[in-house]
């Protein structure tokens, strides 16, 4: 098979370090890609908002199979242009990709098909979110409709804050995202991520994480794309799991297709483990960017040709062969992150990290210039560890971080606490 991956982040290293193993793997390309996907295979400059560039790209280089890495361009339909080419691609359509581009699809969705879930309502005026903001009290949980990169969500611990909410999201503050607003009961418990491949009719599991969402050490700080996390995430239990299948994924499947829109991809649902059961925070249709970086190592099945058959209609329900070790990765961000960063300063020492035991460092925003190695993002490097247990895998992958040369950079010291203190409990 001739592939091609789109995007550029450590999701997709992981992603492109996965299917560069696989037998069935001719040639591998990335578009953008990054120094990391760069090992693993061929990066190309091609303009991935532009539909028909890739296309073409996919026609002059006999790509056989598409695999999209980030929620943008899913959202944006290049699975339904691909097809319309003639070319197979790993992901939703733009209309099932909903189920992450619009909050109060997924809802609606949920309330029809008895899927639990934060009870809510859905708003297109300022003046109305109010006065259910003022009649429920708080704290209550403000959600932007659209795509607004991390930043479409606050959980309010008071009401004048959710109504401070309402208005920058009614005011633009995360552009078209915020012309619809939900506003959603809060939720308590502990939150976990559980990953399927659906077929469009069956489902079958794809492991489970957790991540740290916060900045810094003790989970405090400003909200980022994640600092690092852990699989599997020992508070779902099989138990639990079978639920999530039973009560979540199964009955959005069969929503998704009674609605005309069967879901084919990743499905990574967000999770509330509350005392009544679990409940869907929310869903993404694609694997979670770090979470994938701890799914690739354990995943010991050849991953493309459950891909493949996802997208033909034909999953087997044999489940997937997994590593018993425990795999946690540590996100290296430059100094500033998640506010702004400065870009260019040099980064030595992977080499050296990786030579740790069941070591792997995955490239985020990095860049290669004239051999050098430098930073370019907020989020630059993913440094991941597999151990046979979780405390192992977080001393090794911390290990590895230290031999990371990058003052620039920064890092929590504590991924994977929550983790380790369920498992010295018990
Ligand atoms: P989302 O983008 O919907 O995943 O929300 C971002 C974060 O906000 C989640 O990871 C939760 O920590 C929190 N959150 C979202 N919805 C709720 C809820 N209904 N109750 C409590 N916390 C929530």
């Amino acid at each position: 098979m001739r592939v091609l991956l789109i995007g550029g982040g450590g999701r997709e290293h992981a992603l492109a370090w996965k299917i560069a193993q696989s037998p069935l793997c001719e040639a591998l390309f990335a578009a953008p890609g990054n120094p990391g996907t760069a090992q693993c295979g061929t990066n190309v400059a091609v303009a991935v908002e532009d539909h028909n560039a890739v296309v073409r790209f996919c026609r002059s280089e006999r790509i056989d199979f598409v695999v999209v890495g980030p929620e943008v361009p899913l959202v944006a339909g290049i699975v339904d242009d691909l097809a319309a080419a003639g070319i197979t691609a790993f992901g939703p359509s733009r209309a099932a990709a909903q189920l992450e581009g619009s909050k109060g699809f997924t809802k609606e969705l949920c309330a029809e098909f008895g899927i639990p879930t934060a009870a809510f309502a859905r708003f297109t005026e300022k003046a109305a979110a109010r006065a259910y903001v003022r009649e429920r009290g708080a704290p209550i949980v403000v959600k932007a409709d659209g795509l607004a990169a991390g930043k479409g969500v606050v959980v309010a611990t008071a009401i004048a804050e959710a109504e401070e909410a309402v208005a920058m999201m009614f005011g633009g503050s995360v552009g078209a995202a915020g012309t619809e607003v939900v506003i959603e009961e809060f939720l308590e418990g502990e939150e976990a991520s559980f990953f399927a491949l659906c077929d469009g009719t069956r489902a079958i599991p794809l492991g489970t994480a957790q991540d740290h969402k916060r900045a810094y050490d003790g989970d405090e700080g400003p909200n980022t794309g994640g600092m690092g996390a852990y699989s599997p995430a020992p508070v779902l239990t099989p138990d639990i799991e079978a639920r999530v299948m039973r009560e979540i994924v199964e009955p959005t499947l069969a929503g998704m297709r009674a609605r005309g829109v069967p879901f084919v991809g990743v499905l990574y649902a967000g999770l509330m483990l509350t005392p009544g059961g679990p409940k869907l925070i929310e869903y993404n249709v694609r694997f979670g960017d770090p979470e994938c970086q701890v799914l690739m190592p354990r995943l010991e099945s050849d991953i493309l040709p459950v891909m493949r058959d996802a997208c033909d209609g034909a999953l087997d329900t044999l489940s997937l062969r997994w590593s018993h070790e425990t795999a946690l990765t540590v996100v290296l961000a430059a100094r500033g992150y998640p506010g702004a960063v400065e870009k260019g300063s040099e980064i030595r020492g992977i080499d050296a990290a990786e030579a740790i035991p069941g070591a792997r460092v995955f490239h985020a925003g990095t860049r290669e210039e004239h051999g050098r190695l430098t930073a370019n993002g907020g989020r630059v490097l993913n440094v991941t560890a597999l151990g046979s247990k979780v405390a192992e895998a977080q001393e090794r992958a911390y290990a590895a971080v230290n031999r990371i040369d990058w003052p620039e950079g920064f890092c929590r010291r504590d991924i994977g606490w929550r983790a380790v203190a369920r498992k010295n409990a018990s």
